[in-house]
């Protein structure tokens, strides 16, 4: 019997799945080689991976999400961001051999400039309050 908890996360653009997808490889790949788990990951990495994919499924930017390392928000708290480094530096070239599609799309992601959040917000701003057009005297 499975007593999984209800799917409470959001829906996902293709972009984020794909992210989500990637990540879940990557940490498959490192559990396995580091933790000896045959499929999945283990308990330690399966909570990692969770925590992981509710900070994706709640980034600001959405499917204008840039690569992690190039973006200003810090939504991972320092200790599991460390974490998620070590296994993207061990899984990232190994992945080009299992996951050869997913691989591909990660490194094309990794070259996008993060969106600056504050022109973000400025924007959504404008549009409720329309300042151009100021004409002088
Ligand atoms: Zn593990």
């Amino acid at each position: 019997m499975t007593t999984s908890p209800a799917d409470q996360t959001p829906a996902m653009g293709p972009r984020l799945a794909r992210e989500q997808a990637t990540m879940a490889a990557m940490m498959a790949l490192y559990c396995h080689d580091h933790h000896g788990t045959r499929r999945g990951c283990c308990d330690d990495c399966a909570q990692l991976l969770d925590y992981a994919r509710r900070r994706l499924a709640t980034c600001p930017f959405g499917e204008e999400k840039p690569a992690c390392n190039n973006c200003q928000v810090h939504c991972y708290s320092a200790i599991q961001r460390e974490r998620v480094r070590v296994i993207m530096r061990y899984a990232g070239p190994r992945m080009l051999f299992r996951h050869p599609i997913l691989s591909l799309h990660h490194l094309l992601a990794k070259r996008r400039e993060a969106p600056p959040l504050a022109a973000l917000k400025r924007e959504r701003q404008a549009l409720g309050h329309p300042r151009d057009g100021v004409t002088k005297p």
